[in-house]
């Protein structure tokens, strides 16, 4: 092994093995992947290798349309058969509802230019005359479907990086993870230690105590995985001499299953409800190619229902039941991307369908690597998207969940209940006896609409109106005509402070920062000139600025400032988290509110749109914006933790005579669109520019340089 490199990928996985691909491919050759067995050793070997586009976002599906089409040019660079059977799928809907979803996923195929088509139950059983028709309300054929050799696969990736450049160790173990002074790791593994510029953590089952090698938590945790492969089966070799071409794939989402043929019988894999955590604690090391014990028992219901839906399945023989262990993050994506805080360590693990998003994966993490930027939309997937709560129990709670709801619904504006509540504010108790349903914001418990006394608190969930729509409405109306209040403690805010601190945010935001006292709206853009995020800034103090940004970007907007800090020392970043929350209060009576509240003069003209100021409020020390998301008349308040209690009972006492109402986050979310008010993560996305976007009111184009300026122009 050679003493240095500029990339070391840990793991010979199918990730690990794409990202060495990638990266050869978009130019870097000196890179080296190691593997602490042979290449696949980890969960890659025993896949079912089966490939699709569904995603419940529609960028990461787009990822795996990228991973499915790819396959093709890894065969021809490598000469490795990939051993592809393109056969097509169908998904199949038991109920109206979930036809109802099935139709939402073809309107984003569409749009995503994914081949998709709807169909009848007749038509569904035409295609794969193993169905009993009648259990089904009709189905969506999606052509790109399909499955391959694991083995080959990986295989295939591997020689076409070898040709690209790279080199890869086998049975050699990385052991530890030494930073460097001057940037830089030692990767010390069982055949000596190698200096690598940036070190890839695409170790699979054993990611997450990669990470823990430089301190980390990764949420990170494997299960227990089951499919069966059929003897034989008389009715698929009918059908393959009838038809001349292969059954197609299928999930049939009632019974949680999955299957496809094999050879000229059929595998048939299920997401069972009773599933099982592998290793949750620690994964072992000397785990090498083994399956673990099948339990026929945990998946039965599944198989009964399945064996209705499918009646020649019930006869067939069972040659073999493999039970391997695969890795999920909490929300089912994987985890990419560089991690905050650890500059040259970058993260592709958690990937739970390798051969739909491995492809994918290894082109963002490649292009992120290369250019500073993945290239694409990739937010679903980012590693940024979790902070500190995501612990290992809540881990491993949300993991269970998520695996066995894969093949369940999630409803527009669903909240999950696992592992909650992870963090709640000081008010949460109170706002819950006010009715509260609440909501999960970045791992916060967040007041979404208030049920009115006789009304149940809790959502009931449809692709239709949900029953929240009339409380909502009421609350709407409320603000619109007198006033409201709500809690933002779920907004991020970080305090960046220094002399060189105007010169670095002038250089990384579109607009001029504000005079002292005063507000300014601002996107940031990356260099390709798109929408990375979009902010509310204020100087509190000569050199120093409060920022306000999107909750559940808050380690992602963490990452790009420290990544762009001078080096000179002159700017400070603090992330305030949970050390500074918030009530808001907006309507046309907010100020009347606001009036009897502080000792101060907080007139129409003593205290203007877009201003911002320290004053006691009801006693508490607080910074109050004169600004409102709901786009009425409004006050942000911010105040430490402590205050909480105080703060409210003020603001609730001065709000009597004006009958204030409390009102949710889906309140203000309903208000700012009426208003045109975009956010980040739901309309703005690094898909857009800001013109596309309409924001070139905050666009200042007469500043002579900010980052993205050139290419957003063009
Ligand atoms: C039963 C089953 C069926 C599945 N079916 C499908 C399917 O149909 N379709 C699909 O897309 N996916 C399927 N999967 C999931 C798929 O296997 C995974 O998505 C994929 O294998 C993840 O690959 P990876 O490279 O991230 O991880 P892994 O395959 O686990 O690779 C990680 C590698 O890193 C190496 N490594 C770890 N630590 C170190 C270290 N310290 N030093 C050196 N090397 C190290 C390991 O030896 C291993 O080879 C299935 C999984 C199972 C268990």
């Amino acid at each position: 092994m050679k003493s240095h490199t500029r990339v070391a990928v840990i793991g010979g996985g199918v990730v690990g093995c794409s990202v060495l691909y990638h990266l050869t491919k978009a130019g870097w050759k000196d890179v080296v992947l190691i593997e602490r067995d042979q290449l696949t050793a980890g969960s890659t070997w025993h896949a079912a290798g089966g490939f699709h586009t569904l995603n419940g976002d529609p960028n990461v599906a787009k990822l795996q349309g990228y991973t499915i089409g790819l396959y093709d040019e890894l065969e021809r660079i490598s000469g490795q058969s990939c051993g592809l059977h393109r056969s097509g799928g169908l998904l199949l809907a038991d109920t109206p509802e979930r036809m109802e979803w099935l139709k939402m996923a073809h309107a984003r195929a569409r749009y995503l230019g994914l081949e998709t088509s709807l169909l009848t139950p007749s038509e569904a059983k035409a295609l794969l005359p193993l169905i009993e028709e009648r259990f089904f309300v009709g189905a969506m054929l999606d052509a790109a479907d399909g499955n391959l050799d694991p083995y080959g696969t990986t295989h295939a990736y591997a020689k076409a990086a070898r040709i690209g450049g790279a080199e890869i160790h086998q049975q050699t173990r990385v052991t530890d993870l030494v930073r460097r002074p001057g940037g830089g790791w030692d990767v010390v593994t069982t055949q000596g230690t190698i200096v690598a510029e940036h070190v890839v953590n695409a170790g699979g089952l054993w990611a997450r105590e990669i990470g823990r090698m430089v301190g980390l938590e990764l949420p990170v945790l494997a299960m227990e995985h089951m499919y069966l492969v059929t003897d034989e089966m008389p009715e698929v070799v009918a059908f393959n001499r009838e038809h001349g071409h292969e059954l197609p794939h299928a999930i049939d989402f009632k019974a949680e299953i999955y299957m496809r043929q094999e050879r000229t019988g059929m595998v048939l894999g299920t997401y069972e409800k009773a599933c099982v955590p592998w290793q949750p604690r620690q994964t072992p090391w000397d785990f090498g190619a083994q399956l673990l014990p099948p339990d026929l028992d945990r998946i039965a219901p599944s198989l009964e229902l399945g064996f209705q839906h499918f009646p020649a399945m019930a006869r067939a023989g069972i040659k073999r039941v493999v039970n391997g262990p695969f890795t999920f993050s909490p929300d089912g994506n994987p985890l990419v991307g560089p991690v905050q805080g650890l500059s040259g360590f970058w993260c592709a693990c958690a990937v739970m369908a390798g051969f739909s998003q491995g492809g994918g994966v290894g082109l963002a993490l490649s292009q992120w690597m290369v250019n500073g930027d993945p290239g694409f939309d990739v937010w679903a997937m980012d590693v940024a998207r979790y902070g500190g709560w995501a612990t290992r129990s809540y881990t491993n709670a949300k993991v269970r969940e998520n695996y066995s709801r894969r093949f369940s619904i999630r409803f527009p504006n669903e909240e999950l209940p696992a592992a909650r509540p992870q963090q709640t504010t000081p008010l949460y108790d109170r706002m819950l006896a006010q009715g509260a349903v609440m909501g999960d914001s970045w791992g916060l418990e967040t007041p979404l609409w208030f049920a009115p006394r006789g009304v149940a608190p809790r959502d009931v969930v449809s692709f239709h109106r949900s029953n929240d729509f009339p409380h909502v409405k009421t609350e709407c109306l409320a603000v619109r005509s007198g006033v409201g209040l709500t809690e933002i403690a779920n907004f991020a805010k970080f305090e960046v402070a220094g002399p060189g601190a105007e010169r670095f945010l002038d250089r990384l935001m579109t607009n001029r920062m504000p005079r002292l006292g005063r507000l300014v709206l601002t996107p940031m853009l990356n260099e390709a000139g798109k929408l990375i995020g979009d902010f509310t800034i204020a100087r509190a103090a000569p050199e120093r600025f409060l920022i306000w940004g999107s909750s559940q970007a808050q380690i992602h907007h963490l990452r790009w400032f420290e990544s762009h800090l001078p080096p000179d020392g002159s700017v400070r970043i603090h992330r305030f988290d949970l050390g500074l929350v918030g009530l808001a209060i907006a309507g046309p009576m907010a100020r009347a509110v606001l009036e009897r509240a502080p000792d101060e003069d907080v007139s129409a003209t003593a205290f203007k749109f877009m201003e911002h100021r320290a004053m006691d409020v009801g006693n508490v020390p607080a910074m109050v914006n004169r600004v409102s998301y709901t786009g009425e008349l409004g006050y942000e308040i911010w105040v430490a933790p402590e205050y909480q209690h105080t703060l409210y009972d003020a603001l609730l006492e001065a709000g009597k005579p004006h009958s204030l109402v409390h009102f949710g986050m889906r309140a203000l979310l309903c208000l700012r669109l009426e208003k045109n008010f975009p956010t980040w993560y739901r309309e703005l996305r690094p898909i857009y520019g800001p013109f596309a976007a309409a924001l070139d009111r905050f666009v200042e184009l007469g500043k002579p340089e900010f980052l993205g300026r050139e290419a957003a122009l063009q």
